[in-house]
């Protein structure tokens, strides 16, 4: 968020200095939300679809983020087993 949700005014810090909003916590869902999509991306690089799965839900309740909707539709529209065969040869390739 680099503009004040409310009047659209360049953000320097967690009140915006146009119209004084506090937006302090829609700022801490925001970082919440990164973090979890953040963890989503380190589950699914270390083979665990289940938990990166869990982490986008968790991370897609604090906010909508257009990066988290298509990585939650990516991994849904694979089948697991393939994905899983794929994350697991992806990994013996790297190692
Ligand atoms: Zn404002």
């Amino acid at each position: 968020m680099e503009r004040c949700s409310v009047c659209k005014g360049r953000l320097k810090d967690n009140t915006c200095s146009r119209c004084g909003a506090d937006l302090a916590i829609p700022l801490t869902i925001e970082q919440q939300a990164a973090s979890k999509l953040h963890q989503a991306l380190e589950q699914l690089s270390i083979g665990n679809l289940e938990g990166a799965v869990l982490e986008i839900e968790r991370s897609l309740q604090l906010k909508r983020e257009p990066l988290a909707l298509a990585l939650y539709g990516f991994i849904n529209s694979i089948p697991l087993s393939k994905l899983q065969m794929d994350v697991l040869g992806m990994r013996e390739v790297l190692q």
